[in-house]
């Protein structure tokens, strides 16, 4: 399995457009050891021919464009190698990039049943993807559920790979509305994916609200972990000035800390792990920072935008 990281900032991207906080003053004065990065989208391919999207990242023009995996085959009947998009929540971090691929172009959609009902009965903006003939293909996800994928028509053989579902807690969006709340299973909210072939397994957490542990399972059998790398300290937002929430109030397990990631992160990992999502305000992004120093002494790779590796 092939896995390449095309965005690894939380929203907004890093620099974000309209912040101050030092990280992003300090880049955008050249005054910082860090790279700039744009927001979370992963692609993975089970054979180096067809990609799959994890998320779909308000980036995603620039990001699919600037990827040469991705763009589409000379002397090839199929516009795209872009076999499917699969969609880990609601929140417009994930699912924006859907409008970026409008152009009349078929794919699977992969996200819970809530998920749908939220892009598909409540934005009726996302009905430009029903333009294409034939239309984008919806695949429902149960939240604890394994789908056996398939890239060829042919689904009588064996899957190519399995995706399973790990239910993460958190809530939906802030913009769903109340009725379509009452209508949505709660778990269906915000979930990971586990895509394994063979003996390898990918797990994706972008979003890890830290409120369920069935995420650590999934983790001590990965053989790479792309996890929520979001916030350093539970107060970042608050300190930094740009929100009066906490990190864990807006569904974010801060990397320090009593309960944070590094402490709850399952010793007998054997796999990659990898933080991913970082939000501009993180001090890991300072590549001369203690705390990028001490995510290293912990075992922890930082992902970055062209990250690429093999399972
Ligand atoms: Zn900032």
């Amino acid at each position: 399995m092939r896995v390449k990281v095309l965005g690894s900032a939380a929203g907004g991207g890093f620099p974000q457009w309209n912040c101050q906080c030092p990280n992003c003053s300090a880049l955008r004065h050249g005054k910082l050891q860090a790279r700039a990065r744009t927001q979370t989208q992963v692609i993975f391919s089970p054979d180096s021919k067809v990609w799959f999207l994890l998320c779909a990242s308000p980036d995603l023009r620039q990001q699919v464009v600037a990827a040469r995996e991705l763009s589409p085959p000379e002397n090839n009947s199929s516009p795209s190698p872009i076999g499917g998009v699969f969609l880990p929540s609601a929140d417009v971090d994930s699912v924006m990039g859907l409008l970026h691929l409008r152009e009349f172009q078929s794919f699977f959609v992969f996200s819970t049943r809530g998920v749908q009902c939220v892009l598909q009965e409540e934005n009726r903006i996302f009905r430009v993807l029903e333009r294409a003939n034939p239309p984008v293909k919806w695949q429902t996800l149960s939240a604890k559920g394994r789908l056996g994928c398939h890239l060829s028509e042919d689904s009588s053989s064996p899957a190519d790979f399995i995706c399973t579902t790990v239910p993460l807690g958190g809530c939906y969006p802030d913009y769903v509305s109340e009725e379509t709340l009452r209508a949505v299973p709660r778990e269906d909210a915000s979930v990971g994916f586990v895509m394994e072939q063979g003996e390898k397994r990918l797990f994706f957490a972008p979003s890890l609200p830290g409120s369920s542990a069935m995420w650590k399972p999934a983790v001590e059998s990965a053989s790479a972990t792309l996890i929520d790398g979001t916030f350093w300290s539970d107060d970042e937002l608050t300190r930094t000035g740009r929100s009066k929430k906490t990190a864990r109030e807006i569904g974010h397990l801060p990397l320090s800390g009593a309960g944070g990631l590094l402490e709850q992160f399952p010793s007998q990992t054997k796999g990659r792990k990898i933080l991913i999502h970082i939000n501009n305000t993180n001090p890991i992004l300072d590549e001369k920072s203690p705390e990028h120093r001490a995510v290293l002494d912990a075992g922890f790779e930082i992902a970055y935008d062209g990250m690429e590796f093999d399972l």
